[in-house]
């Protein structure tokens, strides 16, 4: 029996999503210990591992940002090796993580995206980038459209989260807490939400792969809300935050590809 003294295993942040679908721990070996991860999400996860070891070497030296594959159990991420056999051991670590790799930076700028609402329909965007009510420093879309409005992807990917179980609409930050939406992964790397849909509004689960021009659920008003609408955003998430990234849209009949105004009203005929 080896003589070791453990320090406590900390979960630093959790953000988007809880515990029971994501850990790193773990086993003892002949030489040590070797550590690993769960991760039971839609998406990959980033890991920020900060080890506190004494009397063992890291087999991944300073490396500290791990990105672990979507549903994947026992995902190896380092040998732990003890050093000097006769003395006492100093095991410990925190972790941080969230969705997505934090080390990315490019991404398809050029995807164009569908008008998230149904052919033949137009809406009007009522709040665009960096706008002045909500969207402060935020790549972030508002299209006005009634409560119970179709929503359609506008773009394939894999839903990670769904939130419908809010009701309450209120207009302050924190009630941002109350906000109902769709979290969708794209293939480059970025996510988009789809937020403020009605209670009970989404016609998606985790885990489905949806397409382009999908119904995916309905608009509404819930959460930081000050009228019906829907809220879209890109972004590549962040440790602790998300960086919103602009994006250009098929608008009219599909031929024309640019990147939304506010107060423009636009069709979609495609
Ligand atoms: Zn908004």
């Amino acid at each position: 029996m080896r003589s070791a003294l453990f320090w406590i295993l900390g979960l630093l942040t959790i953000n988007t999503f809880g515990q029971d679908n994501f850990k790193v721990y773990y086993e003892e070996t002949d030489n040590g210990y070797t550590i690993y991860a769960d991760n039971g999400e839609f998406c990959p996860v980033s890991v920020e591992i900060d080890f506190k070891i004494e009397n063992l070497t890291s087999s991944i030296g300073d490396i500290k940002i791990i990105e672990i594959p979507e549903q994947t159990t026992k995902f190896y991420i380092a040998d732990l090796t003890v050093v000097d056999r006769k003395k006492a051991i100093r095991l410990g670590f925190s972790v941080r993580y969230n969705h997505g790799n934090h080390l990315q930076e490019s991404y398809d700028t050029d995807y164009p995206y569908h008008l998230p609402f149904k052919k033949g329909t137009e809406h009007m965007v009522t709040q665009g980038y960096n706008g002045n009510i909500s969207h402060h420093n935020e790549y972030a879309l508002d299209f006005r459209m009634p409560v119970g409005t179709p929503i359609y992807a506008s773009r394939e990917g894999k839903v990670v989260l769904v939130e419908q179980g809010n009701n309450k609409t209120c207009t302050g930050q924190d009630c941002a807490k109350f906000n109902n939406y769709i979290l969708v992964y794209h293939s480059d790397g970025t996510f988009a939400e789809y937020t403020h849909i009605k209670k009970n509004g989404s016609k998606v689960t985790p885990g489905d792969i949806i397409e382009k021009g999908q119904h995916i659920g309905y608009s509404g008003n819930v959460g930081w809300s000050t009228g019906p609408h829907l809220h879209f955003i890109v972004f590549l998430q962040r440790f602790n935050d998300r960086e919103t990234l602009p994006t250009k849209f098929l608008v009219g009949n599909g031929k024309q590809f640019l990147q939304l105004e506010e107060r423009e009203k636009y069709t979609k005929s495609y």
